[in-house]
């Protein structure tokens, strides 16, 4: 068996990991208060990858919880949130940073971001993203619907140190992380703002053996 060492995801920072379908990865908010943007490819074809707009379809949900699966751009499961200990505000609304979003809050000189982090974590690893995504799955991120049902509001994470997620491979894939770089826009938890290390681990057994759920379709009884 694989030891389930840790890997850091530094603050500001990317790292990448293969696994094989089956495998899981342990995301830990070491500190609980670090968003952890986070991308997958399938490992034999990296012009398919999660896709938060297509995941919202297949699960009629703004965000996931503990049984959901992201899909791919090709509709196909690729990830099942199988655990999840913290409160479970997450975002699959908003964005990857890049430069560009740095540039538009004034910032001058070169800011680290989570979508040069996302091609920096593969490249660590031997591989080159085809295209960049925005569209990432924004771990810990609290970004809340309004009463309204359409403004949203971007707010600090509320997740507790130590808190994780558990996310299962429906594939042989690979997953990159980001611990956001984001310092101005108050997203990090517990008031400083400043980007903090996470965690993950990479573990072949001791996690709920969840299938991957199955894309909603509408209730034709209602129309026959
Ligand atoms: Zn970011």
């Amino acid at each position: 068996m694989r030891d389930p060492q840790p890997t850091l995801v530094p603050a500001r920072h990317g790292k990448a990991t293969r696994l094989r379908a089956g495998q899981a990865v342990k995301l830990v908010n070491i500190h609980g208060t670090q968003v952890v943007d986070c991308w997958a490819w399938n490992a034999r074809d990296l012009a398919e990858h999660m896709s938060m707009e297509a995941t919202r379809v297949w699960n009629q949900r703004l965000n996931p919880v503990v049984g959901d699966s992201f899909v791919t751009n090709r509709r196909n499961p690729i990830l099942t949130l199988v655990e999840d200990t913290s409160p479970g505000v997450h975002d699959t609304f908003m964005a990857a940073c890049d430069c560009h979003r740095y540039q538009r809050l004034g910032v001058r000189e070169y800011h680290r971001n989570c979508l040069d982090n996302m091609h920096e974590a593969l490249r660590d690893i031997g591989l080159e993203a085809p295209q960049p995504i925005l569209a990432s799955f924004n771990i810990f991120m609290n970004i809340a619907v309004q009463p309204d049902g359409r403004t949203l509001a971007t707010k600090p994470t509320v997740t507790r140190p130590g808190d994780h997620v558990i996310l299962k491979a429906e594939m042989d894939c690979i997953v990159a992380f980001s611990a956001c770089p984001q310092d101005i826009v108050p997203i990090q938890g517990q008031g400083d703002n400043t980007p903090k290390d996470a965690a993950f681990m990479v573990l072949d057994e001791g996690f709920p053996d969840l299938p991957p759920s199955a894309t909603w379709v509408p209730d034709r009884s209602m129309t026959s």
